[in-house]
């Protein structure tokens, strides 16, 4: 048995450790075993892992850093906004390792109030870079995390404790539905689930003390 194939991982080298980390995360959120991390990341990477290193990274017991694109549900006015603009303009994906949070507007100023905001809730530095993508003629912020990405990708009831936790949340989560309210407004027409959205969204501003026009 070689160093890195034995105890917790902490044999690798850091950044090996670094490289491989998030893929672990991130298979593991697609529901794949141990056993086929362990190959996948031997495949993609050459690193072979124990099971325990896996477990302990999935598990969040063990980080090889600290910190990366790691996500706690803690309630703030940031979350609250991620969370409204993935009700509203912003896409969830998932593709090969990629757990991808995507908002792609026209209004420059939404994009980098969300790019702000997704950055402070995965703690990185500075925010995410919004670049112009010609095909889609509009602003793209990308941003990717399998545990921000399993936490949004839930009925938006489920979110209404986070919305609801201070003025603040209440506050930020509006504005994101105010910020890609065009687009919002042609969805909401199609499901009762969208009807039930914008009824529940009524009640915030109502609370807030906004004068709404009657929904559909
Ligand atoms: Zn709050």
């Amino acid at each position: 048995m070689t160093a890195s194939q034995c105890g917790n991982g902490n044999y690798l080298p850091l950044d090996t450790r670094m490289q491989v980390y998030a893929p672990v995360r991130e298979l593991a959120g697609l529901g794949l075993s141990y056993r086929q991390i362990q190959d996948a990341v031997l495949k993609a990477h050459q690193v072979r892992l124990s099971k325990s290193t896996i477990s302990m990274w999935v598990n969040g017991l063990h980080e090889p850093t600290g910190r990366l694109n790691s996500f706690r549900p803690n309630p703030t006015p940031e979350l609250a906004y991620v969370i409204g603009v993935i009700l509203g303009d912003g896409n969830l994906n998932i593709h090969g390792y990629n757990a991808e949070l995507i908002l792609a507007v026209t209004d420059h100023d939404f994009a980098e109030e969300f790019s702000r905001s997704l950055a402070k809730i995965l703690h990185r530095e500075r925010p995410y870079k919004i670049r112009w993508s010609e095909r889609k003629n509009r602003w793209v912020v990308q941003g990717s995390s399998i545990l921000l990405y399993k936490f949004l990708n839930c009925d938006w009831k489920s979110f209404k404790k986070w919305v609801e936790h201070c003025d603040r949340c209440r506050g930020a989560f509006l504005r994101a539905f105010y910020d890609s309210e065009g687009s919002i407004s042609r969805r909401l027409v199609v499901s009762n689930t969208r009807r039930e959205l914008l009824r529940y969204l009524q009640t915030l501003l109502k609370q807030a003390n906004i004068e709404t026009t009657s929904c559909a």
